[in-house]
């Protein structure tokens, strides 16, 4: 068994190509909710549904989110009803006293769906429907995603980090608090960022299956160290269950260049260093990391080298490749081989 940490890009690219390394029905894949919101009433978890739809093989590979080919029509009449009354398309939070009341869903994540600021797509807008009505049919979140990932064929386990509430809040220079979706897709990262906050995470825990999970040997793909796996380092629970088993992580940077996205401004928003040495010290749990044949960094950890950029499956495969190797050299048993429950003796 093996269990990847996935955030919204960096470890879906990975799992691409993984299946050819790591047995996919051996695989979990814990996915973030810190980035979770809920529009209109709808539960919308992005990183698990980009997890959801590339193991379905519909995944908008140019975004990395939502459904490839998928139409806009509902987003779009959202948005024209809107501006045809003057309220626009900003992201329009409810207010404090809806943020925690009614369903137990929302944590300071809670938007107004009037002029629909995230674009969600038709098809895509199915599954958070569903999600929300099996929420309230009385599942838990583990089982919705369940639910779906079987509509979907998915071969991997995939579980959400949690089944309670965390909102990703960034709060910057200017004295603004934003939750991540309004920073990253309203204000397309442009605040500087001063902190980042986990809401909720003290009060969420693991679930079961996640902390069964993470008694396997674990990958951590590329992912933003700070909002993806920020919040799952958060529950309380969750980062002693890594240093209790062998962990690889791949560097989402070069040296000290990020291939893409807001990952180095969030480092150095939290006080990271904003490179893979900034990386190596978010994860102090971390036995072993694969970095980039180019990148200069020397680790006191094991450390496995290719090159890491992930364009294709055989990218992919490559990368996964390095990660097998690093956990058979930091594990006594091969990755995949290890007894059932093994590893936590
Ligand atoms: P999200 O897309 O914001 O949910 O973020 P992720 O947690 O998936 O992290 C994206 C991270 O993946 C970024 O920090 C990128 O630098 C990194 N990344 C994206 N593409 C690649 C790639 O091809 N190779 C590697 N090594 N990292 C990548």
């Amino acid at each position: 068994m093996v269990t990847f940490l996935a955030g919204g890009t960096g470890t879906p690219k990975l799992l691409d190509g993984a299946a050819r390394v790591f047995e996919p029905a051996e695989t979990a894949v814990v996915a973030n909710t810190g980035d979770d919101v809920e529009l209109g009433g709808h539960l919308v978890c992005p990183d698990v549904d980009t997890v959801l739809f590339a193991g379905g093989g519909v995944l908008d590979h140019e975004t990395w989110w939502g459904i490839d080919g998928d139409t806009t029509a509902t987003h779009e009449e959202l948005r024209r009803l809107a501006d045809e009354v003057g309220l626009g398309t900003a992201p329009r939070y409810l207010d404090d006293a809806a943020q925690t009341a009614g369903r137990e869903i929302a944590r300071w994540r809670r938007f107004s769906a009037v002029g629909e600021f995230m674009e969600i797509g038709d098809r895509d807008r199915a599954v958070h429907l569903t999600r929300t009505s099996l929420l309230d049919e009385g599942k838990s979140l583990t089982e919705a995603v369940g639910v779906l990932a079987d509509a979907f064929d998915l071969d991997v386990d995939l579980l959400p980090m949690s089944d309670d509430p965390v909102a990703t809040l960034v709060h910057t220079e200017g004295g603004e608090t934003l939750h991540f979706q309004e920073y990253w897709v309203a204000r397309r990262a442009e605040p500087a960022v001063a902190d980042v906050e986990f809401r909720g995470a003290a009060d969420a825990e693991p679930t079961d299956a996640v902390l069964d999970a993470l008694a396997e040997p674990v990958v951590i793909g590329p992912s933003n160290p700070v909002t993806s796996l920020g919040p799952m380092l958060a529950l309380p629970g969750f980062e002693r269950a890594l240093r209790e088993t062998p962990v690889v992580a791949v560097s989402p940077f070069v040296g000290d260049e990020v291939f893409s996205g807001p990952a180095a401004d969030l480092m150095r928003g939290v006080g990271r260093k904003p490179s893979t040495a900034g990386v190596a010290d978010a994860y102090p749990f971390a036995d072993a990391f694969v970095l980039d044949d180019d990148d200069p960094t020397e680790l006191d950890r094991h450390v496995e080298r290719t090159d890491t950029r992930i364009a294709d499956a055989d990218d992919a495969e490559r990368v996964a490749r390095a990660c097998e190797r690093a956990l058979a050299a930091v594990t006594d048993e091969p990755a995949g081989a290890r007894p059932p429950g093994g590893g936590a003796e």
